[in-house]
């Protein structure tokens, strides 16, 4: 194993250790097992994510009352998502994303007063280590455990930022990377996994075939896939974005949360991750409302929503939010539930309203995001005018991408450059004639 070069932040990689052959509850933290989400049955901690009774799908268990944790231990901890660490499904020492996670909440006064609201934070994983999106999070707790179950071949199903992240901590963790995108992916983001030398298999096909496809590469060929057969390990990940609003805001709940949507991931873990902390006695309150944000090209979970559906029926996507756009998302029976269960909402927002609010955000807050960010900003806009959020209660808007990975959807609605010789009388004469406009 490489030594640890991505840290620099006093994090101890700690010793290597073989795969642990089972697991005694209690060891290294309070990780249990995995169950069934809907009928609770048992199941050991493997590469399992659906449970062979009712097909439901798998989520680690903790002993809670064996974790001890403080806000004054976690403040001593590293700025990493690991500092949660109690709370994530490995047993051994984390192995990679020793900077992923505590990315900035960002208060935006500027953005608040345009929007005519009190108290507004963006939550910041555009800048998240190592590949600027929300998925290093997921891919740092998936890593971890695919190298505790001695998986050699690390690979994902994705609609591009996710195979970014496999291919970067697949190359630091020295495992072969094997990653599968739909062939109609912004530059960037091909780039963003290239660079890290996987195989890339761009497949004819949207995300969701390109996710059947992999369903059946698992079972046959027995590779990590870090969302399928690994995503009860993934899954937990999302948690610690929710871990980190709470004690960000000072150990307090915002009152409502706008996330975005796509297999159905993030959504549901911040609320997870939310109950989790209440329940280690971290912080009280009433939990957040959480709302669901989609582009209204791809918007299965907020048309179930509204049509009072328990599950979402697949749409054919087609938006320029193409990391979002999962027309058959893997988990929206629990995005459903979560949004119900917190009186929160969906809303759906057209391709034109998602690149304003791109703009928006980049104007008033410096702050650049990609088409899943805008979605939820833009979300945001339409909740708050038809008063679903109220204006005096606080919000935390999910920022989850990079802009500069999807540079084509702005980059022609753009101011161009002024274009001058090197001549100061040159300077002085477009100076003059702007002054004389304004
Ligand atoms: C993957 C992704 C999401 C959310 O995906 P879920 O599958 O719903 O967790 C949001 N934003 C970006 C930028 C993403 O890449
Ligand atoms: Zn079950």
């Amino acid at each position: 194993m490489p030594v640890d070069s991505f840290h620099t932040s006093g994090h101890s990689p700690g010793p290597e250790v073989s795969p642990p052959t089972a697991l005694s509850p209690g060891a290294n933290n309070a990780f249990i097992g995995l169950q069934c989400h809907l009928c609770k049955t048992p199941f050991p901690a493997e590469a399992l994510y659906v449970c062979d009774r009712c097909l439901g799908p798998l989520e680690p268990v903790y002993d809670y009352g064996a974790i001890r944790l403080t806000r004054e231990e976690i403040a001593k901890r590293p700025k990493s998502l690991w500092r949660y660490r109690e709370l994530l499904p490995i047993v051994g020492q984390p192995r990679t994303g020793f900077n992923a996670g505590f990315t900035p909440l960002v208060r935006c006064d500027r953005l608040a007063e345009r929007l005519g609201v009190d108290e507004l934070y963006i939550k910041d994983d555009s800048v998240n280590h190592p590949t600027l999106s929300y998925k290093d999070r997921v891919v740092a707790v998936a890593a971890t455990r695919a190298v505790e179950l001695g998986f050699k071949v690390l690979a994902c199903a994705s609609t591009g930022n996710l195979a970014n992240s496999v291919a970067a901590h697949a190359a630091r963790l020295g495992l072969e990377c094997c990653v599968f995108i739909p062939d109609n992916l912004e530059a960037g983001k091909l780039l963003g996994s290239a660079i890290f030398g996987p195989t890339i298999l761009a497949i004819a096909g949207n995300y969701d075939d390109v996710n059947r496809l992999c369903t059946q590469v698992a079972d046959r060929y027995g590779w990590g896939f870090v969302n399928i057969n690994l995503r009860s390990y993934y899954a937990e990940g999302a948690k610690t974005y929710g871990f980190e609003i709470v004690e960000q805001l000072g150990w307090r709940y915002p009152r409502h949360v706008v996330s975005p949507v796509a297999g159905g991931t993030l959504l549901p873990r911040i609320l997870r991750g939310f109950r989790e902390l209440r329940e280690v006695g971290l912080v009280d309150g009433e939990l957040p409302r959480v709302h669901a944000a989609q582009a209204a090209g791809c918007a299965p979970v907020v048309r179930a929503l509204e049509a009072g559906l328990e599950y979402p029926e697949p749409v054919r996507p087609d938006t320029i939010a193409k990391s979002i756009a999962i027309g058959n998302p893997a988990d929206g029976y629990q995005v459903i539930q979560s949004v119900r269960a917190t009186g929160g909402s969906g809303v759906a927002v057209s391709d034109p309203q998602i690149i304003d609010a791109i703009r928006l955000l980049a104007e008033t807050e410096g702050i650049f995001t990609e088409p899943a960010g805008g979605t939820t900003l833009a979300g945001a806009v339409d909740l708050i005018q038809r008063g679903l959020i109220p204006r005096d209660e606080s919000l935390v808007v999910c920022v989850t991408g990079n802009g500069y990975k999807t540079a084509e959807v702005v980059s022609d609605r753009l101011a161009a450059p002024v274009r001058l010789s090197r001549a100061f009388k040159e300077f002085e004469a477009w100076w003059e004639a702007r002054q004389a406009i304004a």
